[in-house]
């Protein structure tokens, strides 16, 4: 009997007969239902006509995505430490190939998620390597389709899943949404991932949105908070949640200088 995936963002469901009456990610207003209807793949269907693809972005990580184009194009990361590997967000998709190629890299430790964007094939995957723990925030657990005791849901606003490495909570799209910071990276400097909680633009700067699917900008405290709370962090390198978006350098001063942008743009409350 096969678990069923929204083909349209990704997210995967209990195993059931029939498949679900919609997916609760994209009936959320911040997304939407595909105009062209709600369509449903499981993963045995998948393995007839995708693979996964890796790419080495820097030492000590690795990209990971999804080909060809699945859902919203989302690109995991893998972590590679002396203590552990962490995956950083899930992608859709799992087969025998990835698990020997993952394992010959050294494994998963633990999972960490920034938002239910990422959530992906995260059971599947925990499961593979050992049912090993899935990080996700409390504050999303309404979003969890599929429950696991793998999932280990986190509270407060920080937490270090491995040492050096913390996830954040930052909040906006989603109350839980986190990002996770590596200090410093394998390649000596910092990096920051931030999935789909911070969308950085083709301009190379960070964009704070409410809905990035449907264009709906977050509120200025929130940003601000936002920027507070990077602020005294060190990283030099920001990767987004597809393949296209990072910011190589300076990625500090770049979200600092967004997070102006951004209340230049939005302007601060009025009273009413
Ligand atoms: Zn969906």
């Amino acid at each position: 009997m096969p678990a069923f995936i929204c083909a349209t963002c990704g997210t995967h469901y209990p195993v059931t007969d029939m498949p679900p009456a919609g997916c609760t990610l994209c009936q959320d207003p911040r997304f939407g239902v595909n105009p062209a209807g709600q369509a449903w793949t499981t993963l045995p269907e998948m393995r007839q006509s995708h693979f996964t693809t890796f790419r080495r972005l820097e030492p000590g990580l690795m990209g990971v995505g999804v080909q060809p184009h699945f859902g919203f194009g989302q690109r995991a990361l893998l972590l590679r430490t002396t203590h552990g590997n962490i995956l950083w967000d899930c992608p859709a998709f799992l087969d025998d190939a990835t698990t020997t190629i993952v394992n010959a890299l050294g494994g998963v430790a633990a999972i960490a998620l920034s938002s239910p964007i990422g959530y992906g094939a995260m059971v599947d995957w925990s499961h593979a390597f050992g049912s090993v723990p899935i990080y996700i925030h409390a504050a999303d657990r309404k979003f969890v389709p599929r429950l696991d005791s793998a999932v280990v849901f986190w509270e407060d606003n920080a937490v270090e899943v491995l040492a050096g490495i913390t996830l954040i909570r930052c909040g906006g799209q989603f109350d839980g949404a986190s990002v996770l910071h590596w200090a410093p990276g394998a390649s000596g400097q910092g990096v920051l991932m931030v999935g789909d909680t911070l969308r950085i633009h083709p301009d190379r700067q960070v964009g704070f949105m409410r809905s990035h699917a449907n264009g709906i900008p977050l509120d200025t405290e929130t940003v601000l908070r936002i920027g507070e709370l990077m602020a005294d962090l060190p990283f030099e390198v920001m990767y987004g949640g597809t393949w296209d978006r990072v910011i190589q350098h300076n990625a500090r001063s770049v979200l600092a200088r967004s997070v102006r942008r951004h209340v230049d743009a939005v302007g601060m409350p009025t009273m009413l």
